[in-house]
């Protein structure tokens, strides 16, 4: 956050020079960390050093107006009717933006005198984390605003997504706070002052730390936290919503104090706190996650995640819900069940899944549109996406529970039943709503004609006035016997005639006709008569009585849906869930995709599995084939040492394990011909060496402090996939390392788990090691050439074919020519012995001509370079004699 606060100098001593900027420096006060909108009739005007980053970031023109303290203004504006944009840029940038809106119109503030100046306060506090508008928001994806802090020794998490109203809490620890931080991804996450001071877990907040607003330690006060939640949610006690820590109250009461602070004392509407309770989600921390690349890839991203592959929803909130799961898959093998169920019914009927996906691309994000108006935000557009979204659920009820010959599974049902009961809603929301609907509620003529006849006289009356103006141009034309006269109008003269510069001769020029002169434009001339002004009139009027009858019944519109929150939100939830369901079941029909059957063990066994995102890229880029593999790592085997060379695939099989995995425990089909998974705890993925430099680690630190998690975290229940690990160092050093890890795996954690690896000498470990099996990836090799097979079968590699691979990469021949020489002699056996004789011959070395070598320079000695730094003019005789003796030392060292 840029530092925005106006300056000592500015606050303090200076005097406003103005009433305007002294207004502007009272509320500017109240929000240093925000850039100001200050609102300037149709322009946000920013000023001062605000105006300079915003210009700077908006890349807009900073302009001056007038001084302030001797110094001349900086201002930059942004008009008012595109501001939105330039609020999503300046948000995405990570500043927050503070809305100080005209709360009264000018002519009100002339009325107290010519110098005063127009009511202004902040409106609203634009934050990352805050969001409702459409425009700023990704329509696809939650936007969570959470909060984390301490109590004691515990730490809670809170977390809520303003636009929706979900509201949840955890208890973490410093070990999980990363996988929870990653799985919910917030957009701003709120701490208290204090805890920045705790380095320990000031590192454990990895990619969130751009993300931070540090608040006051004292808006973290579980007491004052539980009463705000027991006020909003109108209950004597929190208890019916879970046990709560101390630490996750507090931190759901600073979300709540900010959410209003930003919102300016409204709430939106809000499900009631659950607990997300430990041990119900497959923890997945985020450098697993960004491995795998569940949602994001490494690049950044969405293409090429599994969620992109994933994702045939066809509605935004659909789209949260599925990623959302695809976040956190699920522990309970009952719960999963429940939405595979739904999956598999839906698989089997695609004529019906069809139908509801039909419904579903009809129906609007209700979610949204219910959070802006439960926040006094919401347009008539939004009372239509009520209305619609209502309405499809209507029809999705009718379509899933008439089957009774055939009824859904329990989830579908629960679902279906949730979708109806709203048509009182829908009828006066489709009575009540114009068929075209402005954005904005004060431009008026959104109610339907014939909902209110009060409200069709008005308009009538205005619309009458206008007809009657349109006959007047007749009527002058023929008084006049000016054939061209038109009659007009604009914002300034209001209704006018008017006639061509050659055609004002002929008006009439007597007072007593009426016409009298406005202006006079190079080719026009402009007059107006007293029938049109009071038409005009009549037409102002009307207009404003109608457009106030108008909003009167907009209130009255949102009461009726706010009365109505909680089941709304329970349709728009079920739609979310249906259209997740039916997403997940078209991808499986699509992709030939099976049901993993999901139980309380630890069993793992995938027949013909296949990586998702590998597999949908060979298709579409060349219609390549997916090789399918198994991989059983049920008792017996519970760690695979997987072997083989480099492009063989060893790193895609293991990737693909893990996300049947994740799959399977989110609830949907995987690509498999089979798989039984026995529910995993924790999900470890790390790659060897991977590069970590925007953290600025070494990368083989990065391995290490990744490896050492996995081996003080993993259980018997978890799934550990380890690719190339020890890579990134000395030959002996990583394979010693990766000789340790897998022991190490395999005695302590004894968990699940496969192991990539180059070095084959761990292969030893298979006789040493029960559960410990040998893979390999198969290869062939055909006239001089070898051929990936992309098969994983029992055994270990006995080459890494690494020269292979570097001559395809384009490795000048004699440097690989050389490669196989030197690699010839190494797998003699006698290392040391071969090294030395490479190095004796030289002979690519000797192919240097003489003149290109490096001339060794004779070394200085010790006492020589004593000798050149002394200057023996500033030597005292007690330091020279005592250099004498350091010299003499020198010598005889
Ligand atoms: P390295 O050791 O160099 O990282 P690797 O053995 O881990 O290599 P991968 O990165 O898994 O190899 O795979 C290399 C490429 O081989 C993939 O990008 C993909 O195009 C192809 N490939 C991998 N597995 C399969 C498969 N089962 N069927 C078809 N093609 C595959």
């Amino acid at each position: 956050m840029p530092d925005s606060a106006p300056s000592a100098s500015e606050t303090k001593s200076a005097p406003p020079a103005t009433p305007m900027m002294a207004q502007y420096w009272e509320i500017k006060r109240a929000y240093p960390d925000a850039l100001l909108f200050y609102r300037m009739g149709d322009f946000y005007e920013l000023f001062f050093e605000d105006a300079k980053v915003a210009a700077a970031d908006l890349d807009i023109t900073l302009t001056k107006r007038g001084q302030h303290a001797g110094e001349e203004v900086a201002m930059c504006g942004v008009p008012v009717h595109a501001a939105e944009a330039y609020l999503a840029r300046l948000i995405r940038q990570g500043h927050k933006v503070a809305i100080c809106e005209q709360l009264e119109d000018p002519a009100q503030a002339k009325k107290r005198g010519s110098k005063s100046v127009v009511k202004r306060d902040v409106v609203r506090l634009v934050t990352p984390g805050t969001l409702t508008e459409d425009e700023l928001l990704d329509a696809r994806r939650h936007n969570y605003l959470a909060a984390l802090t301490d109590a004691g020794s515990e730490l809670g998490l809170a977390w809520l997504d303003v636009s929706t109203g979900d509201f949840l809490a955890e208890a973490v620890t410093p070990g999980n706070l990363g996988a929870a931080l990653a799985r919910i991804a917030p957009g701003e996450l709120l701490l208290p002052e204090r805890l920045l001071q705790r380095a320990d877990l000031f590192e454990l907040l990895g990619d969130w730390k751009a993300a931070l607003t540090p608040l006051p330690s004292a808006r973290f006060d579980s007491e004052n936290a539980r009463r705000r939640l027991q006020a909003v949610f109108e209950v004597e006690a929190l208890d019916a919503f879970g046990a709560f820590e101390r630490a996750e109250l507090a931190a759901a009461g600073a979300l709540l104090d900010y959410v209003e602070l930003t919102q300016k004392g409204k709430l939106p509407r809000l499900t009631p706190l659950r607990r997300q309770a430990r041990g119900t989600v497959m923890e997945i921390d985020p450098a697993t996650r960004r491995n795998l690349e569940l949602t994001e890839s490494l690049t950044g991203g969405r293409k090429g995640t599994l969620l992109n592959v994933l994702d045939r929803t066809v509605t935004g909130a659909g789209a949260r819900l599925l990623a959302q799961r695809l976040s956190a898959p699920l522990t309970d093998e009952g719960e999963i069940a429940a939405r595979l169920d739904a999956v598999a019914w839906l698989v089997e009927r695609a004529d019906l899944r069809e139908g509801l996906r039909n419904r579903l691309r009809q129906a609007p994000d209700m979610e949204r549109a219910l959070s802006r108006l439960s926040l006094g935000r919401g347009g008539p557009r939004d009372l239509a996406a009520i209305r619609d979204g209502l309405r499809q659920a209507a029809g999705l009820q009718g379509d899933l529970l008439g089957l009774s010959e055939d009824p859904p599974p329990a989830a579908l049902t629960r679902s279906a039943e949730a979708l109806g009961q709203q048509e009182g809603l829908i009828d006066r929301l489709s009575r009540a709503l114009a068929p075209e609907l402005p954005m904005l509620t004060r431009d008026g003529g959104f109610v339907a004609a014939g909902y209110a006849p009060h409200l069709d006289e008005l308009k009538q009356l205005r619309d009458e006035s206008r007809r009657l103006i349109a006959g007047l141009q007749a009527k002058y034309a023929a008084a006049t016997g000016i054939g061209s006269l038109k009659v007009k109008h604009n914002n300034v003269l209001g209704y006018f005639l008017e006639v061509s510069a050659t055609n004002a001769a002929k008006m009439p020029q007597d007072p007593a006709a009426g016409f009298v002169h406005r202006q006079t434009l190079a080719s026009a001339v402009r007059y107006s008569t007293t029938e049109l002004g009071e038409l005009e009139q009549k037409i102002l009027q009307a207009a404003d009585r109608a457009l106030a009858v108008e909003l009167e019944i907009f209130a009255q519109l949102v009461e009726e849906v706010l009365q109505r929150a909680d089941p709304v939100a329970a349709v728009a939830r079920a739609l979310a869930e249906l259209d997740v369901a039916a997403g997940l079941a078209q991808l499986a029909a699509e992709a030939r995709w099976t049901r993993p059957q999901v139980e309380d063990s630890t069993i793992f066994v995938v027949e013909d599995g296949r990586h998702p995102v590998v597999e949908a890229a060979l298709a579409a880029n060349e219609g390549a084939r997916f090789v399918a593999n198994d991989c059983d790592l049920s008792k017996a085997q519970q760690l695979w040492l997987v072997t083989g060379p480099n492009m063989a695939g060893k790193s895609t099989f293991l990737r693909q394990n893990a996300l049947i995995a994740v799959l399977a425990q989110m609830g949907s089909f995987v690509p498999a011909a089979r798989a039984k998974i026995g529910t995993v705890d924790r999900l470890f993925s790390r790659v060897g060496a991977a590069d970590d430099l925007a953290r600025g680690r070494s990368t083989f630190m990065v391995e290490m402090v990744e490896t050492a998690a996995i081996l003080n975290q993993a259980t018997a229940r978890s799934l550990v996939i380890l690719d190339e690990i020890g890579r990134g160092t000395a030959t002996f050093d990583g394979l010693s390392i990766a000789w340790a890890c897998v022991e190490h795996l395999h005695e302590v954690n004894r968990c699940r788990g496969l192991f990539a690896t180059h070095y084959h000498e761990l292969t030893h470990l298979a006789g040493k090691l029960e559960r410990l099996s040998c893979y390999a990836m198969r290869v062939k090799e055909w006239q001089g050439e070898v051929v990936f097979l992309h098969e994983v079968a029992p055994g270990a590699a006995d080459r890494s074919y690494g020269i292979h691979v570097a001559r395809l990469a384009g490795l000048p021949p004699a440097a690989v020519t050389r490669a196989e020489e030197v690699l010839g002699l190494l797998e003699q056996g006698e290392q040391a012995g071969a090294l030395t004789r490479l190095a004796d011959d030289l002979p690519l070395f000797a192919a240097v001509p003489r003149s290109d070598r490096a001339v060794p320079q004779p070394q200085e000695s010790l006492s020589d370079t004593e000798l050149r730094t002394i200057n023996p003019d500033e030597l005292t005789p007690k330091q020279a004699l005592e250099l004498l003796y350091r010299l003499r030392t020198l010598v005889e060292d």
